[in-house]
């Protein structure tokens, strides 16, 4: 596929960026902007062997290559389809990984010297390596890391890499990076993003990239994704200005900007609980059966006592807290924490980001456990009213997102728990 064939988006001239990508009609919320198959893929350390590397499907039977042992494939079909980028690794690679300097690597080089050895014998009809050497290289130059078997023009294609390559996820878990040209060259950043990736696992075929519309977009409009969490509200504009090059101006940006300096978070408990609360008031999360759950992004209108919440070491606490009481109790705690946690996605992430889905997912589940013991009518009705509420705000969300990665998942959950609230009645 090239730019020539694109149905939904076209490219247009950009103020500041080379270009960007506008709709060429009007877009639904959870319409398929763009497939895109990867031109390469390399799994995650810990994935290997667990995953066959030309499909990357989960599988219990993979079969190995008898020439490395190291690739694993579904069956042969896998393994013929991989084996154009792989021949010319395959019987170096042992001796390449137990080397002194790829062991010395950092986990991430290691996966892009494998990414950067695919460029050793690209299929030369392949227009998405055409797109992908036309692509802008990053702000700095790093060197490449060594690779198994030599690469031309290594230097100029690893400059591509920091700024355009992928982490492809299953359920929102990351587990492999990869080379999606095509999305690279339409696609500029926003941190409240109208699209977002989501990866399409097809036993026997390379992943495909599928962007989403989250919302409805009108047409001219210009799609843009996230090229990394929005969550990262302190450190993301310098990761955009060293890896990316560019300072990023969207909404959140901008409010960010216009609060200025962040305060510390209050060292006295009862003074920091009392916060939360504003907090979660402020955003309409505290009742949350009453309340309709809405994004609110960055103002200046965000009460300057609860800004100190902007700080990003606090996102992080509050996951932490509320990931480990949600399993181990106490459920106040979870529930607590992660009603907190919700108005921080709701002020930090645009409409119906996948995120805030997933999150509303395990509130709902800490909720249904919560209200099993309780015998007290009243609190168990109560739970049971978080536990639609959350629920529905995860369907409408991650429905609209779509299914991703391996099968199950979020939606299969989702079903699960509603079953389980209707036998309730
Ligand atoms: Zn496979
Ligand atoms: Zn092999
Ligand atoms: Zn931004």
């Amino acid at each position: 596929m090239s730019l020539d064939d694109l149905k939904y988006v076209k490219v247009k001239t950009h103020p500041t960026a080379r270009n960007q990508a506008v709709s060429t009609q009007p877009l639904l919320a959870g319409s398929i902007i763009l497939s895109n198959q990867a031109f390469a893929t390399v799994l995650f350390e810990n994935q290997k062997g667990r995953r066959c590397d030309h499909c990357l499907v989960l599988s219990e039977t993979l079969r190995k290559c008898s020439g490395c042992a190291s690739c694993c494939y579904c069956d042969a079909n896998c393994q013929t389809r991989h084996w154009p980028s792989h021949k010319k690794l395959c019987k170096r690679w042992n001796s390449f990984a137990s080397s002194n300097e790829f062991q010395a690597l950092p986990p991430h080089e290691r996966l892009d010297c494998v990414l950067l050895s695919y460029f050793a014998s690209p299929l030369s009809a392949d227009d998405q390596l055409a797109i992908f050497k036309s692509l802008l290289p990053g702000p700095t130059h790093h060197s490449p890391p060594p690779t198994c078997t030599p690469v031309d023009g290594a230097d100029g294609l690893y400059d591509r890499f920091g700024n355009n390559n992928f982490t492809i996820h299953s359920h929102l878990n990351s587990f492999a990076h990869g080379i999606f040209p095509l999305a690279s060259r339409l696609f500029n950043h926003s941190c409240t993003p109208n699209a977002a990736a989501r990866y399409k696992l097809v036993r026997g075929q390379a992943v495909t990239m599928e962007v989403v519309a989250l919302r409805d977009i009108a047409e001219g409009e210009e799609i843009c994704i996230p090229y990394l969490d929005p969550a990262l509200l302190q450190t993301r504009q310098q990761i955009f200005q060293l890896t990316y090059g560019f300072q990023c101006t969207c909404i959140s940006c901008e409010g960010l900007k216009s609060v200025g300096p962040i305060p510390d978070v209050p060292q006295d408990p009862a003074r920091f609980a009392a916060l939360e609360y504003r907090l979660r008031t402020f955003i309409g999360v505290d009742d949350l059966e009453h309340c309709v759950l809405r994004t609110k992004p960055i103002t200046q209108s965000l009460p300057s006592e609860i800004r100190c919440f902007l700080k990003e070491d606090y996102i992080e606490h509050l996951s932490g807290v509320f990931s480990q009481s949600s399993h181990d109790g106490p459920y106040d705690r979870a529930l607590d924490s992660g009603t907190t946690l919700l108005a921080m996605y709701l002020l930090i992430y645009p409409e119906n980001y996948p995120q805030i889905g997933m999150h509303a997912l395990e509130l709902a589940k800490t909720a249904w456990n919560a209200s099993m013991p309780m015998n007290d009518i009243v609190r168990r009705q109560h739970a049971m009213a978080q536990v639609r509420a959350c629920l529905s705000v995860s369907r409408r969300i991650l429905g609209l997102y779509g299914p991703e990665g391996d099968g199950g998942g979020p939606l299969a959950e989702i079903t699960t728990l509603q079953q389980l609230v209707d036998q309730e009645g």
